[in-house]
């Protein structure tokens, strides 16, 4: 059947039918002309974490990160999907790490552990190299020779034996088992500068563009519309993308343009198709860790072609994406947006959309220079990603909400369905899918890397926080060390090392109205640009004086922020450990609060408290017993159970 299917195909594409050539002019799809990117990326190995990040990318690495193997080793472990395991018609059953209902599968559906493995390993292995602990690196080193070990002949890295590979005509896990390894291996290749790295990734991609040849093949063609895997897979834009920058050859990034036609043109229920960004009345309503990584993809195929039709389609996303963000940044998905827009009490969030939304937006930010993009980026990574992990045990919440009652299972004590778990803290998540807590192991990593980019002069500090880059500026070596505790503290030193004439740029955040620069510095777009014949080792002080302001969200809720930082009021809670694991110091935790109170907004100003600069004051109203109260306001980064938004009290 399916190779009847794939004839039909061939034949359709070959006489023309998905020609480029017969495409209609006005196509959205047509390439116009290639756009440059405004800044560009630093390998992971240029930006070295310190402070507070470094030390959470420690723990992460003594924690669920180094150890996520040991945790669940029947997903990672014992399966060699990439190698011995590959999926074949052969195969009958699988463990996939979750309660699968019985009914109609296909074994090419059971892509699961691809996934679970690769985005562990990115994250890991990026976590690895950003701090060079040896030990880790050569456990991955280890892995890295067996991957290659894996690819054929033909240059083919995935999880498919001969007889499923690129053969679908539902869904599949082709491209996604592929995007997550190779993410991982170009880490790697920076890491190493290994050319054998280089070129097993180029001949995996080779395999793709030879098996699904641009605007001559489907592959998000689907029976049914509902395709996790094969939507997923649309995020090789990431490895194209990242191959055309390291080799400049335009056929990677023109791959890109083909597959987000082929994924706008096909059946499917995704809200980042074309057709459906384009329609204003279209809330986004699918898979929302999907939606979250789609809009690098779209973002991709404009630049890939330059078609203005892009750019709106690319606006609108955008703009529709903000009827979905939370107060801390987060972009809602329980798993499904399901087309009902952000609320801080009834919408949960994904930690995988924390990851992925804030990727996409450091795309945009690579691409556009436009620093509203790193402010997105940094709200969702100081607030809502800290805001989800346990502040001091190692684990997460897979599901997680600005104003979190309970973790008890279900969305704010809702525990209707006892299925329901991603609202609690876990290192793995093994009953929903082990897929958030790889994907909270990958979020400090990429904001490490995007910190620092480089525009063509000038090295520009895009992201901040406490960190070191040592790169080269117009062949001359820079070492810039980033002294500061920020976003917990507002004043940065820059401490340079150098002997050239370069401009350091370093971006103003959004929340920024005043703030003093210790020396000359003109302003531009939203950086202070400092212009200046480097000799040695030279300081530049920069201190953006926080203010209190009072904010809504999309539905006119009340929050706090102080600086980058979202205030929330905490709650006590009582704390159940639920599950202890085999390996020492891993747990699943609920929490109910000990005495849930909540409020309404009162007019009251937010005060700082006397030499606490980041524990804060304000009068609100209880919401039972409508009396004033003085609550304590702090950065929900550190909270488990907490309010974050403040409804005006009824009329
Ligand atoms: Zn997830």
């Amino acid at each position: 059947m399916k190779q009847s299917f794939f004839l039909v195909l061939t034949i359709l594409a070959v006489t023309g039918c998905t020609n480029r050539n017969s495409v209609k002019t006005n196509s959205p799809f047509n390439k116009i002309e290639a756009i440059e990117e405004k800044y560009q990326p630093l390998p992971l190995t240029e930006v070295k974490p310190q402070g507070w990040i470094n030390e959470q990318i420690r723990k992460n690495l003594d924690g669920f990160v180094g150890r996520l193997d040991t945790l669940v080793p029947q997903l990672i472990r014992d399966d060699k999907i990439y190698g011995e395991s590959r999926l074949t018609k052969k195969v009958k059953n699988k463990e996939v790490g979750a309660l699968c209902d019985a009914g109609d599968w296909q074994v090419q559906f059971l892509w699961w552990n691809s996934e679970t493995q690769s985005n562990w390993r990115d994250g890991y292995l990026r976590s690895a190299i950003l701090l060079n602990d040896k030990q880790h690196l050569s456990n991955l080193q280890k892995y890295v020779d067996y991957i290659l070990s894996t690819q054929d002949k033909d240059g083919y890295l995935g999880i498919y034996d001969k007889d499923l590979r690129y053969r679908f005509d539902n869904e599949n896990g082709e491209l996604w088992a592929k995007a997550t390894l190779l993410r991982g291996l170009l880490a790697w290749y920076e890491q190493t500068k290994d050319q054998k790295i280089l070129s097993a990734i180029e001949r995996a991609a080779q395999n793709v563009i030879d098996n699904y040849p641009a605007f001559h093949s489907h592959p998000f063609y689907s029976k049914q519309p509902n395709v996790g895997g094969t939507s997923h897979g649309l995020m090789i834009t990431d490895v194209f993308e990242n191959l055309f920058r390291i080799t400049g050859k335009e056929t990677y990034r023109e791959y890109c343009l083909f597959l987000y036609q082929d994924f706008s043109e096909q059946e499917l229920n995704e809200s980042a198709q074309y057709k459906k960004l384009m329609n204003d009345t279209l809330l986004l309503s699918s898979h929302g860790v999907h939606v979250y990584e789609h809009l690098r993809s779209v973002a991709a195929a404009y630049y890939a072609s330059g078609n203005p039709q892009l750019k709106i389609a690319l606006d609108k996303f955008l703009n529709k994406i903000n009827d979905e963000t939370t107060a801390s940044g987060a972009g809602v998905g329980d798993e499904w947006i399901g087309g009902k827009k952000a609320d801080a009490t009834k919408r949960g969030y994904e930690y995988c959309s924390l990851q992925e939304l804030m990727h996409s937006y450091l795309e945009l930010l690579l691409k556009t220079g436009n620093n509203t993009f790193a402010d997105q980026a940094e709200t969702i990574f100081f607030n809502a990603a800290q805001g989800a992990r346990h502040p001091s045990e190692s684990c997460i919440a897979y599901l997680k909400s600005d104003n979190s009652y309970y973790m008890t299972g279900g969305l704010n004590g809702d525990n209707s369905n006892k299925k329901q778990t991603r609202y609690t803290y876990s290192p793995v998540h093994q009953e929903a899918a082990v897929c958030c807590v790889p994907n909270a192991g990958r979020i400090a990593p990429y904001y490490v890397q995007h910190m620092w980019m480089k525009h063509n002069q000038s090295l520009v500090a895009s992201l901040l926080g406490p960190c070191v880059v040592t790169t080269t500026v117009n062949s001359h070596r820079v070492t810039i060390t980033e002294k500061t505790n920020y976003p917990f503290e507002n004043t940065i030193e820059f401490v340079v090392s150098a002997d050239s004439e370069f401009d350091l740029k370093i971006r103003k955040p959004g929340w920024v109205t005043k703030f003093s620069v210790d020396t000359e510095y003109i302003e531009e777009d939203g950086y202070v640009v400092i212009r200046k014949n480097w000799k040695g080792s030279q300081s530049v002080k920069i201190n953006f004086i926080p203010e209190i302001v009072e904010r809504k969200d999309i539905n006119h809720e009340n929050y706090f922020t102080y600086g980058a930082l979202v205030l929330a009021s905490p709650l006590a809670a009582r704390e159940e450990k639920t599950k202890t694991f085999a390996i020492p110091g891993f747990y699943n935790f609920k929490y109910s609060p000990k005495h849930l109170k909540t409020y309404w907004y009162a007019g009251y100003p937010v005060v700082a408290v006397q030499n606490n600069p980041l524990i804060f004051k304000t009068i609100l109203l209880n919401d039972s017993t409508h009396q004033k109260e003085t609550v304590e306001l702090v950065p929900m980064g550190n909270t488990i159970l907490r309010q974050v938004t403040f409804k005006d009290p009824p009329h």
